[in-house]
């Protein structure tokens, strides 16, 4: 590709003026950030025409690929057509009701409970501050208003707002802004590789996991706690795959003190993990469904709540006005996208294929990979995967965190035309959802290559 960008022009307005999120400002403008110009299926390019497979989608986001013609078409057509209008003064427009109705289509009835009904917002941060709102106002109107606390996981990703920060489990994001803000209290993470006991099978790590979301419920008293929320498989945290007896312990347990249960499915949702919704895959119920990134494949920003049954019913039947909404609730242009989205996602059968296929095909490569001296620990589940880095692999000693090994094999990834993420010592992918055989061969050829170059 023609180099048209002046990538040294373009550094120095970024670093004179962009405010990266998460980023350590002086850090990168002493290095530059590098800038990225197209794309196009699975592949980057930065502005000096390099080329990178991107095995993080974005940032678990562009399930159906890059330079995908109907997406554009569907803006294009949308923004011709009406490019904005509001929906809070007793308006809607067409791809917003459609959208709603065809994700409550998708969404899987468990038990006879279905959801039919969506709240949008923008982003996944934001639909989890609506679900805050939303899980105090449940139970203000059932007349149970001392029920606010909210549970959720240590190093569970949520967003970046201030509630959605505090529900997130992320204990550098509470050191800054005072957070979490009241009621948000956590539990551990149902990480095997780091909190099992020595001879405890995935199984029985997996019950003991979820019996820890029964003692805070006692702790805080059963009386006061208004929902738990946690992602199906936790993404940001390093993609932490729980033992398949927890979720379902989880549901006995949010049963059997009547809480709301929330699924934060912005990464896993849409196919990622070889389902529509992730919440079909583990088996539970959840009252309330987090989405964001896949569902628009990252094209254009969207998010939003699925609110089930026993929400929806509570909220429509005795609410009367709920004061809480955004300008861009069902944005015209973003729904129209999602639709588009999703039809490609239909009509390419992306779920199943996930389920049936790549999944599968995945799964073997990474069990390949634990052959590697640097590698702990490899596993994946659907289109996400991740890999624990060690020093000794004999003894298990994990690496100096201050050393930041996962930092030093993305380096090695960048360089060597590969998007891979760290998570402290964990390597993590989660590639687009169109990839072929022969592309996984060639994701996995590189992820070695770069473990090789970190060894
Ligand atoms: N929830 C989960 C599970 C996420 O992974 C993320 C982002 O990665 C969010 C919420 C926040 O989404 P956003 O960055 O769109 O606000």
């Amino acid at each position: 590709m023609p180099n048209t960008v002046d990538t040294a022009h373009i550094q120095s307005l970024d670093s004179a003026h962009f405010l990266h999120p998460f980023t350590d400002f002086k850090d990168l403008n002493a290095r530059g950030a590098k800038v990225i110009t197209k794309a196009e299926g699975i592949y980057i390019w930065d502005s000096e025409g390099n080329r990178l497979l991107d095995a993080m989608s974005g940032l678990w986001c562009v399930s159906v690929g890059y330079g995908r013609k109907e997406l554009a078409d569907a803006a294009h057509q949308q923004m011709m057509a009406l490019p904005y209008y509001n929906s809070f003064f007793q308006t809607t427009n067409v791809p917003a009701a459609t959208l709603a109705a065809k994700l409550a289509s998708l969404a899987p009835k468990v038990d006879g409970r279905s959801f039919e009904h969506v709240f949008y917002s923008s982003s996944g941060s934001e639909s989890n501050d609506s679900n805050v709102r939303m899980v105090r106002r449940y139970w203000d109107l059932l007349g149970q208003p001392q029920r606010k606390v909210i549970i959720s996981r240590h190093n569970g990703y949520h967003g970046s707002t201030m509630a959605a920060a505090s529900l997130s489990g992320m204990s550098y994001m509470h050191a800054q802004g005072d957070l979490p803000i009241p009621n948000i209290t956590h539990i551990e993470q149902p990480y095997f590789f780091e909190n099992a006991r020595s001879g405890e099978t995935s199984d029985e790590f997996g019950l003991r996991a979820a019996g820890w979301l029964e003692a805070k419920i006692l702790e805080v008293g059963p009386d006061k706690v208004a929902a738990f929320i946690g992602e199906p498989v936790q993404g940001a945290g390093g993609v932490i795959i729980p033992p398949a007896t927890y979720w379902p312990e989880i549901q006995r347990i949010v049963d059997k003190y009547g809480i709301l249960l929330i699924s934060d499915e912005v990464i896993c949702a849409f196919g990622r993990l070889g389902h529509w919704f992730a919440y079909e895959k583990f088996g539970y119920k959840p009252d309330l469904v987090t989405f964001a990134k896949g569902v628009t494949s990252g094209y254009i920003p969207l998010g939003g709540v699925l609110v089930g049954d026993r929400v929806a019913k509570v909220l429509i039947e005795q609410g009367g006005e709920f004061n809480h909404g955004y300008t861009y609730s069902g944005h015209p242009v973003a729904c129209a996208v999602a639709l588009a989205n999703l039809q490609i996602m239909e009509s390419e059968n992306l779920p199943e294929r996930v389920r049936t296929d790549l999944g599968p095909y995945l799964a073997s490569k990474y069990a390949a990979l634990n052959e590697h001296p640097l590698v702990a620990h490899a596993e994946s589940c659907g289109f996400v995967a991740g890999l624990v880095l060690v020093k000794d692999k004999r003894t298990g000693e994990r690496f100096d965190p201050d050393l930041s090994v996962g930092m030093l094999c993305r380096k090695h990834c960048f360089a060597n035309g590969l998007v891979m993420r760290a998570v402290g010592d964990r390597m993590i992918i989660a590639p687009p959802l169109v990839m072929t055989h022969a592309q996984i061969d060639e994701m996995v050829a590189l992820i070695l290559l770069c473990l090789d170059l970190t060894w």
